[in-house]
C-alpha cells in the first residue's frame, strides 16, 4: 500500500465511528476496516499513555486508503487522556477493569515513573467491566470479532504475549523489542488476560521510554506496516 505524501499527513482522512462514551461523554471512536476485521491496534487506554496515541494517528495518517483488515481505536481512555491520568475520570485503571475470571477488587499499584517504587493507588472498578470505557470496548471487539488485537503501552520496552504467537514474533523481530509471556506482575483484570478467555489473541506492544520524537520514527513505520497488511506473520 502507498504511503500519503508528508505534506498531506496533517490530518486524518475519513470519519471514524463512534463505539460509545466515556464517562465524560467524549465519543470513543472507531476508525473500521474496508473489509472484513481480522487485527484491531488500540492506544490510549492509560491515559499517561499519550505517545502510543501520537504514534498510531501518525500511522494511520499515512496510509492512502482506510486499511482492508484492521481497526484502529486511537483512545481508549480519552478521558485519561484529557486529563493526563493513568487511569479514566473515576480514577479506574481500565486495564484491570476487563470482566475476566481473575479480576479483584485489591486497589491497583502502579509505579509513576520507571525508577518509582510501585505504590500509587487506582481502582479497578466497582466490578469486572464497570466502566464505560471498558464495557463500550468489549462490545466493539465482539462485533468486529478481529482474530487478534495490538494494545499499545509504554515504556516498559517489550513485546508481550501469553501465547508468544506469530504476529509478537513478528512485531518484536521488527522492532527488536524482546518477546516475553508476562511483564512480571500480576494483572487481574487485564485486557490481555480477557483477550486469552474468549480466544482472541492480545500482544502488548509495550514502547520503551524515549521522546515522542524517537518513538515515532521508530515505531510508526511498523504500526504502517500492520495497518496496510504489510506484515506477513501467518
Ligand atoms: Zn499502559
Amino acid at each position: 500500500m502507498k504511503r500519503r505524501r508528508r505534506q498531506d499527513i496533517g490530518t486524518i482522512p475519513w470519519e471514524p465511528t463512534r463505539y460509545g462514551n466515556s464517562h465524560l461523554g467524549i465519543p470513543l471512536e472507531v476508525w473500521r476496516p474496508s473489509g472484513p476485521c481480522t487485527l484491531l491496534i488500540h492506544a490510549g487506554i492509560h491515559g499517561e499513555e499519550a505517545e502510543t496515541t501520537i504514534a498510531l494517528s501518525r500511522a494511520l495518517r499515512l496510509l492512502t486508503e482506510p486499511s482492508h483488515h484492521c481497526a484502529v481505536v486511537l483512545a481508549a481512555n480519552p478521558d485519561g487522556l484529557t486529563r493526563g491520568t493513568r487511569g479514566n475520570a473515576r480514577g479506574v485503571d481500565l486495564n484491570r477493569n476487563f470482566p475476566t475470571l481473575d479480576w479483584k477488587s485489591d486497589p491497583v499499584e502502579h509505579r509513576s515513573t520507571l525508577d518509582d517504587p510501585r505504590d500509587v493507588k487506582l481502582s479497578p472498578g466497582s466490578g469486572p467491566g464497570s466502566e464505560p470505557e471498558t464495557r463500550a470496548l468489549v462490545e466493539l471487539i465482539e462485533e468486529l470479532k478481529p482474530e487478534t488485537v495490538v494494545a499499545l503501552h509504554a515504556p516498559l520496552a517489550c513485546i508481550d504475549d501469553a501465547k508468544q504467537g506469530p504476529l509478537a514474533h513478528w512485531i518484536a523481530e521488527r522492532t527488536g523489542l524482546p518477546l516475553v509471556a508476562d511483564v512480571g506482575y500480576p494483572t487481574p483484570g487485564s485486557f490481555g488476560t480477557w483477550g486469552g478467555e474468549h480466544d482472541i489473541g492480545v500482544v502488548t506492544y509495550e514502547f520503551p521510554l524515549s521522546t515522542t520524537d524517537a518513538l515515532v520514527r521508530e515505531h510508526v513505520p511498523v504500526l504502517a506496516e500492520l495497518l496496510a497488511g504489510e506484515a506477513k506473520w501467518s
